[in-house]
């Protein structure tokens, strides 16, 4: 434990957490999250720096080398992940930091043994190495999920509450031992306990709350490190942790309320036998279809339209030309909105992010709770790579993996069009009844090739 901080030290980590302050206001606005997040990343990199002058270190060169490996794997894992990947990214780096501050409390226990230390002390590194675990093995199924390594839908099997409340409890009970008698080993079962615990946590979870469950872990880590600045003696790692945990725990709250969910029902909810996931397969019932010129003309007689992107709008990237879709439209006389969901594609704020940078104006994206009641003027409801969002099995299906979500009420619209690849169904694995209805039209082929063809149908009208 390091109590000897120099109080210049302290003055640093103090002007560190005020910008950790600051850079999560920052983040709350896309105006200022660029800055934010810069603002954030270099009240990092000083308070990494400044332990490198605080004192005599050992092992320098291989903690320069580790830095140098994290640094070159994160910059570049960042640069490359596609934007529909984000939430794996984020998965993975949470994980990371779970997993770390896990190993930090095992050596910091190491140290502990034999000393007198408080019995607080010691409760916190037990904490740490068991959340720690728990964040590092979750992150790493939901990881698997996300990118389809494995099956998104909730996996059950007889005996995992059973599997899951002993691990548990068999944690809490060993952690105690600790606390009383600190001994190594029994840290590192702990440990092991933690990553059962955390794989029998996710692994019940479908794939449509998979997100929830990444805030949710973001703010275990957050708890852990906090927890682990305590047992180091480090104030920054004690204030960043807190935030960390307390954002996370918000943003966890939110998205199950966004989901029309508790928290508990999001975890828990499969093991009850709540979800009726569909098979996820492809349907073959009949449809209605047309080509990009059929809807062209539908569009062209709309005096309203609203469109509703999605995942598959990302996927294509196809933002570009339909803003200039909305664009043509508008310059002919229509009234054309985006309605966004807070949980199309895949990640929070998704939609407003690629919208933002195909520079379609702030005013034009209209929330949810703000659009939903416009649906019935709506002559053409345009949906683009989007399905789970608009699916009126949240509203009339109990049991499905989306009962109770709020949707857009796209099935209010005069006429509704679907640009999508196949029958195939979205991230929930349900089918959509709205794709039979005989006022709904679909538009086959990639977002980005058809909403080409259609804008120069448009044009040529
Ligand atoms: P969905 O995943 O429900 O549907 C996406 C649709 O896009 C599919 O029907 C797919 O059909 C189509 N699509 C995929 N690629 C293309 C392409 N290249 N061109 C045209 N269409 C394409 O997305 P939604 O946005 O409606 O809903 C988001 C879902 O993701 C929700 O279930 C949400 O809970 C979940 N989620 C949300 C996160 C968030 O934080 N926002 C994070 C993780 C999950 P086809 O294959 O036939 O083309």
């Amino acid at each position: 434990m390091v109590t000897d901080v120099p109080v210049w030290v302290q003055l640093v980590y103090l002007a560190a957490a005020i910008c950790f302050v600051l850079a999560l206001k920052g983040l709350s606005s896309p105006g200022t999250a660029r800055r934010g997040n810069l603002l954030g990343a270099g009240a990092a990199v000083v308070a990494t720096a400044v332990v490198f002058f605080e004192r005599d270190l050992d092992h320098v060169v291989p903690i320069l080398v580790a830095i140098a490996v994290g640094s070159v794997v994160g910059v570049v894992g960042s640069r490359r992940v596609q934007m529909t990947q984000m939430p794996q990214l984020v998965a993975l780096f949470n994980g990371v930091g779970g997993g770390a501050a896990a190993l930090v409390a095992l050596l910091e226990l190491h140290e502990l043994v034999g000393s007198a230390v408080p019995a607080v002390v010691l409760v916190a590194t037990v904490f740490t190495v068991l959340v720690g675990s728990v964040s590092f093995a979750g992150s790493v199924v939901t990881f698997a999920k996300l990118q389809e390594l494995m099956t998104t839908r909730p996996v059950v099997f007889p005996g995992l509450p059973v599997a899951f409340v002993v691990a548990l409890v068999g944690a809490v009970v060993l952690g105690a031992l600790v606390v009383a008698d600190p001994v190594v080993w029994v840290g590192v079962v702990i440990a092991v306990l933690g990553l059962v615990v955390g794989v029998l946590l996710v692994l019940p979870v479908g794939g449509a709350d998979v997100p929830i469950v990444i805030s949710l872990l973001n703010a275990f880590t957050g708890l852990t490190v906090a927890a682990g600045g305590y047992v180091l003696g480090n104030t920054l790692l004690l204030v960043a942790g807190t935030l960390v945990g307390a954002s996370g725990t918000l943003l966890t709250v939110m998205m199950a309320r966004g989901m029309g969910r508790s928290v508990t029902n999001t975890l828990f909810g499969a093991l009850k036998g709540g979800s009726t996931l569909g098979a996820g397969e492809a349907s073959d019932r009949p449809v209605r279809s047309a080509n990009a010129e059929d809807v062209a003309i539908m569009l062209g007689y709309a005096d309203r339209v609203i469109v509703v992107p999605g995942y598959g709008l990302a996927v294509a990237q196809a933002q570009h030309t339909l803003r200039e879709l909305v664009e043509v439209l508008a310059a002919r006389g229509t009234t054309v909105d985006y309605a966004i969901h807070p949980v199309a594609g895949r990640m929070p704020g998704h939609m407003n992010v690629l919208l933002a940078e195909a520079q379609v104006p702030y005013e034009q994206l209209r929330e949810m709770d703000d659009v939903n009641g416009e649906f019935p003027q709506a002559d053409v409801v345009l949906v683009v790579g989007a399905n789970d969002v608009v699916n009126p099995a949240a509203r009339t299906s109990p049991g499905a993996p989306i009962y109770g979500m709020p949707i857009l009420d796209a099935d209010q619209g005069r006429q509704v069009v679907f640009m999508k690849r196949s029958m195939r169904p979205g991230f929930a694995g349900i089918e959509n009844e709205l794709l039979f209805e005989p006022r709904t039209t679909l538009l086959f082929g990639d977002a980005k090739e058809q909403m080409g063809k259609l804008l120069n149908a448009v044009k040529a009208l």
